[in-house]
């Protein structure tokens, strides 16, 4: 699968805790199928909150948009993460995949994350 933001730049498969995310080795932008993202926040992810914190969330320049490497000619719109109210992230509306920019994972799992997953989830 071709990374939505480099265009021509295979995403590498990695395993994150038994999930198998798509990550870009150029821009390590970060897509996850759809309920993926739920699935993640859900599971020890240290590791790849630790690669994903070494980029500065940035909020990137309109004017350009990206293209759902699932579906083809399908554009990803930009959503309010209802993970984290005032996260933008890039949507699929067709195949519910999610587009997390560097940075943007940490973002959405952040500080009360735990207090989060414990209300979404309804952890003990
Ligand atoms: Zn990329
Ligand atoms: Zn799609």
């Amino acid at each position: 699968m071709l990374c939505p933001k480099c265009e021509n730049k295979e995403m590498e498969t990695q395993s994150v805790a038994g999930i198998e995310i798509d990550r870009c080795p150029e821009c390590h932008g970060i897509w996850l199928d759809a309920l993926e993202l739920e699935s993640l926040l859900k599971r020890d992810i240290k590791p790849l909150l630790e690669a994903d914190g070494q980029f500065e969330a940035v909020t990137r320049q309109e004017g350009r948009r990206l293209h759902c490497p699932r579906c083809k000619g399908t554009y990803l719109i930009k959503l309010n993460s209802r993970l984290r109210p005032g996260t933008i992230v890039d949507s699929c509306t067709t195949c519910f995949g999610t587009w997390l920019d560097a940075g943007e994972l940490t973002r959405l799992a952040g500080d009360d994350f735990a207090r989060l997953i414990a209300k979404l989830f309804g952890a003990p």
